[in-house]
């Protein structure tokens, strides 16, 4: 089966006046459809630019992006986003806000604001349908983000720290939440993150990078032996340490492990 999104062998330097920062050398990975990976490294690594490349904002020097085995072209409608911050206006309701996406790209439809609305009761946001953005609770607003970017059915949804921005306790609730919604979704999903144990809570696949210029130091397969496979589940699940620990070495290498920060 041609993978949703190849990438291979790519290459990206940043050419400033001070010089050139090679940021990404020889990556390689491809996401088969349905998967959810999770791309893991040290900050300043290049993730960011990785996800910008794959976004069509930069070009690779070398290598080459294939979305179904077509190189990779900018803006792509297959492809969806999510964020740190949820992007809402808050001068539109939540109905409007998750039309907004159909909005721009003129494919307001009776079908698609059908869609909206079904898609606000399956994911129990239809009584805030005419709220404003602020009467919501920050997990709400990460819900109607995903369903604004869900309505426009992207093949591939990149998700760049989505969660960074809420406190602790929120962020397992909602990784929770908004994780089960993608994989109900059948989704392809890439994760960016610098949360070790967002990215085993919620992937199939951690891809690890090493730092800048990152190469891609290890793919780590990760599997739970669970009947009810929930990203909070998986939090408390015996497996769940030790593929923490396995991915933090690789990060670290030259670093004891730090149970603490589990
Ligand atoms: P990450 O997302 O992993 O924190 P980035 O992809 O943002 O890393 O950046 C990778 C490296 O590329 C950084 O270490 C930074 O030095 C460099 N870099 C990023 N953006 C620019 C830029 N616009 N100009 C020059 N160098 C940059």
């Amino acid at each position: 089966m041609t993978p949703i999104l190849e990438l291979k062998d790519i290459d990206y330097s940043y050419h400033t006046l001070d010089g050139e920062t090679k940021a990404l050398s020889g990556i390689s990975f491809s996401l088969t459809k349905g998967e959810f990976a999770a791309v893991v490294g040290p900050s300043g690594c290049g993730k960011s630019t990785l996800l910008s490349l794959i976004d069509g904002l930069m070009k690779a020097e070398r290598g080459e992006l294939l979305m179904n085995g077509e190189p990779l072209t900018e803006n792509s409608s297959k492809i969806g986003y999510m964020l740190q911050h949820d992007h809402l206006f808050e001068w539109r309701t939540v109905y409007r806000n998750v039309l907004l996406g159909a909005e721009i790209s003129r494919q307001i439809t009776p079908e698609i604001k059908k869609r909206a609305e079904e898609m606000l009761e399956q994911y129990g946001l239809k009584q805030f349908s005419r709220s404003k953005p602020s009467e919501l609770s920050g997990g709400m607003r990460q819900r109607a983000a995903l369903i604004r970017t869900l309505l426009m059915e992207p093949e591939l949804l990149l998700l760049d720290e989505p969660f960074s921005a809420l406190d602790y306790q929120t962020r397992l609730t909602v990784s929770d939440d908004i994780g089960q919604i993608i994989r109900k979704s059948g989704k392809t999903a890439l994760l960016v993150t610098h949360d070790l144990s967002e990215a085993v809570s919620l992937a199939d696949r951690v891809i690890v990078l090493t730092k800048r210029p990152a190469t891609v130091a290890r793919i780590v397969p990760i599997t739970f032996d669970l009947a009810h496979d929930t990203p909070l589940v998986r939090r408390n699940a015996p497996e769940f340490k030790t593929y923490f620990n396995e991915i933090w070495k690789e990060l670290n290498s030259d670093e004891p492990i730090a149970d603490e920060t589990l």
